[in-house]
């Protein structure tokens, strides 16, 4: 029977409705039989969903993801594999809590100048973990009735040019890659095709990830389209980049985006799982 990978999931430590434990338990009811808990700039969670997996019977690989600011865009890069207890991936991680809180009073600012008063507040209440996201504050909008869904509110105040859109100011790329490894970990660019680059553009990044200790680029994301599979898949394979594959699940609330449910890895992509660095034998 075929292994099931699902490398990039979210839980209540950042931006995800599920605690760690809950998670995992939906993942191994799923048939998920290696999951990667990945949430923001944070390993708060990789504890207790370690003790949920051994549990459950489902291999856990323990995971991040890390902000970066690449050419004032926002890039996100996995990492895989992680060991959490490694001081300079710790002091990364709180350089860039400290920067999501100030960006957070900012949001809150901006917000109550466009005349909704509260949202920093508001979005904390939503917020289980370490971690104030655009999330929290999208889901704090919809209750407090500024828009009818998630894609709205994000549509309306929280991309550029919108009235509570605030850039982060997050880590260098060489940095996020070097802490992944000196964590012992394998680092993958998230949901490439989100970004919207060129392909030469891509290549760019790409070309700097790897000259940085980058392995793996996820070419299959619950928030791809099969063309962008494809495409990414062909990237991959041209860059001599890993493969991965990840659902971005965020909970139960996406009901479009499902754990473990995911394409195959399009013909001829080498998959992550096997760099040298992917522990041996078969998931429990
Ligand atoms: P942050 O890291 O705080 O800037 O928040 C980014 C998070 O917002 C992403 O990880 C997604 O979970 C969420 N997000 C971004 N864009 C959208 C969107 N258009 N609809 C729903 N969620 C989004
Ligand atoms: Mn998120
Ligand atoms: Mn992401
Ligand atoms: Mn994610």
């Amino acid at each position: 029977m075929s292994v099931i990978y699902d490398l990039h999931t979210h839980t209540t430590a950042s931006d995800g409705s599920l605690p760690p434990e809950e998670l995992v338990a939906r993942a191994a009811a799923a048939g998920v039989d290696v999951l990667a808990v990945t949430d923001h700039d944070t390993t708060d969670g990789l504890t207790a969903a370690a003790t949920a997996a051994a549990e459950q019977g489902i291999q856990l690989i323990p995971g991040v993801e890390i902000s970066v600011t690449w050419e004032r865009m926002t890039i996100h890069i996995l990492g895989l594999l992680v060991n959490a207890q490694r001081d300079a991936l710790q002091t990364g991680l709180r350089a860039l809590r400290v920067q999501r809180d100030q960006r957070a009073e900012e949001i809150d600012r901006r917000l109550a100048k466009a005349g909704i008063a509260n949202a920093l507040a508001g979005a904390q209440s939503y917020a289980h973990g370490p971690i104030v996201s655009r999330t929290h504050f999208a889901h704090f909008l919809v209750a407090a009735g500024h828009a009818k869904d998630l894609a709205d509110v994000f549509r309306r105040y929280l991309v550029h040019n919108k009235p509570g859109y605030v850039p982060g100011q997050w880590a260098q790329l060489e940095h996020a890659v070097a802490w992944i490894r000196d964590a012992g970990g394998v680092a993958v660019v998230a949901h490439p095709a989100r970004y919207r680059l060129t392909a030469g553009k891509l290549r760019r990044l790409l070309g700097e990830f790897i000259e940085c200790g980058g392995a793996g680029l996820e070419v299959v994301s619950g928030s791809h389209s099969n063309d962008d599979c494809l495409a990414m898949g062909q990237m991959a394979r041209r860059c001599t980049l890993l493969a991965s594959c990840g659902s971005d699940y965020h909970g139960p609330e996406n009901p479009w985006r499902r754990l473990g449910r995911l394409p195959a890895l399009p013909q001829g992509c080498a998959p992550i799982w096997s760099s040298p660095a992917w522990p041996t034998g078969a998931p429990a």
